[in-house]
């Protein structure tokens, strides 16, 4: 997608850009839409808080399925979301799935550590996968999800929601399009201040792969790599630790360097002990800084001092709808699992710089 800045205004502002499209070509053909339906995988707290109401949102897919341990929730759900009680599943029967046509894309909202298991098992069972990010626990696991998916023939997409978010779109075009100069330096942080909740699965490493750099950090590297337009050849990292009596088996605080072909090095933080979500790219001239860059949104980008006004999205919405226009148009999909294999590449790379003190290449 390209946009100068008020033509990106202007589409964004009427609609979704070029997801309008499509679906004007169904109003001139006169077609009736189907919309694909889609089973949320986990019913945590980014499930029920932010994608099934986005699910009320979209106009591409809608929620008809779940896939969920706990009755009660399956209960709750149901009523809530009119859900058919032949849509319904639990861990144990989730491969059944693939003999029911109403649900078309699996979508896995589990612990880090389950990622990869629900992914393959979904795309053998013939449906298409959205698999939140991180994408898995290591680069062995995302390879594996990728064949699995090439293999049962189905599309993947990554939850990077921000990959269709107006804000950070156009903090890449920006930077692609050199439009003030060449990039000389990135720095960008991502962190929250974890307060309670020790016994979560996040703060153990099994399940998460990590600590907050699988969770929170995942987002710099990936809004770094975006605006570099490249893939970093080298990392070097260090690990601090304030708080030594609740970080015992993950990491507190991580600092981390990407350095680039060009000479640019990106300096990246992240930490569960902290408050932080920004990007920043400095030019010879100018230098875009993202804050908030992360989160829900409203998001801020600043270009040269001065606010860019971009309308506000739901991320959620935006990014299913995007999906559900790929399978329906058979188009590749933006946040494939190449873009998340190659953030746990880096990710892997800065555990093993922390850990020797050396440089690692990617
Ligand atoms: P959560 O803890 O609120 O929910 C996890 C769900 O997994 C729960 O319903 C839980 O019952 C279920 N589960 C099944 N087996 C489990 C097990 N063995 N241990 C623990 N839970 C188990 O977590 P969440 O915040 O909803 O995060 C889920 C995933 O979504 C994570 O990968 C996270 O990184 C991702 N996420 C992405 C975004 C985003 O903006 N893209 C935001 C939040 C979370």
């Amino acid at each position: 997608m390209h946009f100068d800045r008020r033509s990106f205004i202007r589409s964004t502002s009427l609609g979704l850009g070029s997801l309008a499209l499509p679906k004007d070509i169904f109003s001139i053909t006169g077609q009736t839409e189907k919309k694909l339906g889609i089973a949320l995988v986990g019913l945590g707290s980014y499930s029920a808080g932010r994608l099934a109401p986005a699910l009320q949102e979209t106009e591409y897919i809608k929620l008809t399925g779940i896939v969920t341990g706990t009755p009660e929730k399956a209960k709750d759900w149901a009523e809530k979301y009119h859900i058919k009680t032949e849509n319904i599943y639990t861990y144990e029967n989730y491969d059944s799935i693939k003999d029911n046509p109403e649900i078309d894309v699996v979508y896995i909202v589990l612990p880090n550590g389950m990622h990869a298991e629900y992914t393959i098992r979904g795309a053998q069972a013939g449906k298409h996968v959205i698999c939140e990010k991180p994408m898995a626990n290591s680069v062995r696991e995302c390879e594996e999800m990728i064949a699995a998916c090439k293999k049962a023939g189905v599309k993947l997409q990554i939850g990077y929601r921000l990959l269709y978010e107006p804000n950070n779109m156009e903090m890449e075009r920006i930077c692609r399009e050199k439009e003030y100069g060449d990039i000389r330096a990135v720095e960008s942080s991502n962190a929250f201040y974890a307060r309670d909740d020790w016994d979560n699965w996040r703060f153990h490493h099994e399940l998460a792969g990590g600590g907050p750099l699988m969770d929170m950090g995942v987002y710099s590297i990936h809004g770094v790599r975006h605006a570099m337009g490249s893939e970093p050849v080298a990392i070097t990292a260090q690990s601090f630790n304030t708080r030594k009596e609740k970080f015992t088996d993950i990491e507190e605080t991580l600092y981390w360097q990407m350095y680039f072909d060009s000479g640019v090095v990106a300096n990246c933080m992240t930490s569960y002990s902290a408050r932080a979500g920004h990007l920043q790219v400095h030019t010879d001239q100018a230098s875009y800084r993202l804050e908030p860059a992360f989160g829900y949104g409203p998001l801020k980008l600043m270009v040269k001092g001065e606010e860019v006004k971009i309308p506000h999205t739901n991320h959620q919405a935006v990014q299913m709808d995007a999906f559900a226009r790929n399978i329906l148009d058979n188009t590749e999909v933006v946040a494939s699992g190449t873009e998340g294999l190659n953030d746990l590449k880096v990710i892997e790379a800065i555990y093993k710089a922390a850990k020797s003190g050396e440089k690692v290449m990617v």
